[in-house]
């Protein structure tokens, strides 16, 4: 393979997502955000910039739309809060940066890289986590900023059936009802991913996430978990993951499946498949991956009725894809 050439995977969650349940606008809606994602990571490595910058700004654009369980239009924990989960990983140097349960912070993306180039640390959770993003002067919103009608009502069809009370909606929350005719409710998850092999031959990951509607008790999901749903080694491979966190969390998932390639030598396809259509399946876990290697390849696989996803490389059209039974 050519060294120079550049490939980007990105992804706008896993879950229930049949042909037969978006209308045709929904549809276009969605293939839309992840074209311009795509673009966007797309724009970034054909200028030459790194593969950390190329994830970065991907993920930043659909953390930034309404449709995707990730920055503005993520799902609500039992209490009625948007705490947000993200984490971005460097495969080059494996260096890593992480957020968890953020609630201020606009580009969860963002603060998980500047604790990756800016801190002794990994990994930082809530309210320390949003203080060290203003110390580093990440734009700060109030928590109605992420507030999306659609979700709010998941949430509350969620604790009606769990029997738990209703809590009040974030104040100042102005409910969006243009949007919530496009959005899809693939069930109570998603979130979005991105990676990236630049022409340097170094690959990157990043995941963004709010987690499960209707969370509990500070859960923390796969995303921000280096080596569960976040993973990039220029060893292996670069790997981002959607689905059932606790299951991804209890195989480690995207250090498995960079481990299946750097150490056993499986191609990447295979290696995915292995890990999502194997052993997800048989421990009885539901969801997705996107991957690349350092030599170009890229693939994605999942066990779910669909993902949204899409992937482009130099020289390559961009594929963008949503149902299980497209390429
Ligand atoms: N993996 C995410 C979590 O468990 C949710 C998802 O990707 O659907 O937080």
């Amino acid at each position: 393979m050519n060294p120079t050439t550049w490939s980007l995977v990105v992804h706008g969650g896993s879950g229930v997502i049949d042909r037969a349940d978006l209308k045709s606008e929904q549809d276009r809606a969605y293939r839309a955000a992840l074209r311009a994602a795509a673009e966007a990571g797309a724009a970034v490595l054909k200028a030459g910039a790194t593969a950390v910058d190329a994830v970065e700004a991907t993920v930043r654009v659909l953390e930034d739309d309404p449709l995707f369980n990730a920055g503005r239009g993520a799902v609500y924990t039992a209490e009625g809060r948007a705490e947000l989960d993200a984490a971005i990983m460097d495969g080059a140097s494996l260096a890593a940066g992480a957020v968890a349960g953020s609630t201020r912070t606009r580009n969860p993306v963002s603060l998980a890289r500047a604790v990756m180039e800016h801190s002794d640390h990994v990994l930082l959770g809530g309210q320390g986590a949003d203080a060290f993003a203003a110390s580093r002067s990440l734009a700060q919103v109030d928590p109605a900023y992420f507030f999306v009608g659609r979700r709010w009502r998941a949430l509350e069809k969620h604790l009606a059936r769990e029997g738990l009370p209703i809590p009040p909606r974030p104040p100042g929350a102005r409910p969006d009802e243009a949007l919530a005719s496009l959005a899809h409710d693939e069930g109570k998850r998603g979130t979005v991913g991105c990676v990236a092999r630049d022409a340097a031959g170094h690959v990157a990951a990043a995941t963004s996430t709010g987690g499960t509607t209707g969370k509990r008790w500070g859960r923390v999901g796969d995303s921000p978990l280096i080596g569960a749903g976040t993973y990039a080694s220029d060893r292996g491979a670069a790997i981002s993951g959607t689905g059932e966190g606790e299951y991804f969390i209890r195989l480690g998932v995207a250090r498995e499946i960079c481990a299946l390639v750097e150490l056993k030598g499986f191609r990447l396809q295979a290696a995915v498949d292995q890990v999502i259509q194997t052993e997800l399946t048989a421990l009885g876990g539901q969801g997705g991956v996107i991957a690349v290697a350092p030599d170009g390849q890229m693939a994605w696989s999942f066990n779910t009725s669909g993902m949204y996803r899409a992937r482009i490389a130099d020289g390559r059209a961009l594929e963008v894809a949503i149902y299980k039974d497209e390429s």
